[in-house]
């Protein structure tokens, strides 16, 4: 199958998805998960349509970045940031969707202000409270925004959460639900520095669910590319 094939085949699923959810397909946005694919990949995947490109290593980014492989889409970062790496992401991206403790988010808006720019991030949400996971609990998410007056070079956009892998269609839902439901009371408090517009949840297992329970984004990477091959480097 071809990438443009697999992401055809995507968007007729979300598309479904969101009509029988009583929602507007154009409202939910497709985030290609490029992880281990090289430049050829990420320009066939944005030729064919991606909303945006999602990448989870600092090394995989800069050195797309320098081939000029985003072109033409907007580039997120989604994996695991060390503080002492935000240079090299920072104002390079247009969202880091995994902003997942506090030392991070500080490390950014330190960044975002010595260049003179503000950058829009989401919060990580450990919506199952998985040990093997970074992100913040859906209490400690409520503490943050409180706090993101403090943050003048860091904007919330929203939310991102990856709940365990699921066996069974479905259960995720409740996460995912839990997610929705925590953006609803943020958005009714009106804190300063956020807007929630975007809640990312929902990857190749369980994107359907995700758009059920109102995800706007969802990150595909095997559906699109294919299984990746972890024996490779
Ligand atoms: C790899 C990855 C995805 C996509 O996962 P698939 O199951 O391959 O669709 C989504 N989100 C993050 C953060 C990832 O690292």
């Amino acid at each position: 199958m071809s990438i443009a094939t697999n992401i055809a085949k995507i968007r007729e699923q979300m598309d479904r998805a969101a009509l029988a959810a009583g929602r507007d397909p154009s409202e939910i946005l497709l985030c290609a998960a490029t992880k281990m694919n090289g430049a050829d990949n990420v320009r066939q995947a944005i030729a064919a349509g991606v909303d945006c490109c999602g990448e989870n290593r600092v090394q995989e980014l800069t050195a797309k970045l320098s081939q000029d492989a985003y072109r033409g889409a907007p580039v997120h970062f989604i994996g695991h940031l060390q503080t002492n790496k935000v240079r090299q992401v920072v104002g390079k991206v247009d969202l880091i969707q995994s902003v997942d403790s506090e030392r991070l988010l500080q490390a950014i808006d330190k960044e975002a202000a010595r260049q003179g720019i503000r950058q829009d991030i989401l919060l990580e949400v450990n919506v199952a409270g998985e040990e093997s996971k970074s992100g913040f609990t859906v209490a400690e998410v409520g503490k943050i925004m409180e706090q993101m007056y403090l943050y003048g070079n860091t904007f919330v956009r929203g939310l991102m959460a990856i709940p365990p892998i699921c066996q069974n269609p479905g259960e995720n839902n409740k996460f995912f639900q839990e997610i929705c439901n925590l953006s609803v009371d943020i958005t009714a408090k009106k804190y300063d520095n956020v807007s929630v517009d975007i809640l990312s949840m929902g990857m190749s297992g369980d994107f359907e669910d995700a758009i059920a329970c109102g995800s706007t984004m969802i990150r595909v990477g095997t559906a699109i590319f294919g299984a990746r091959d972890y024996s490779v480097k």
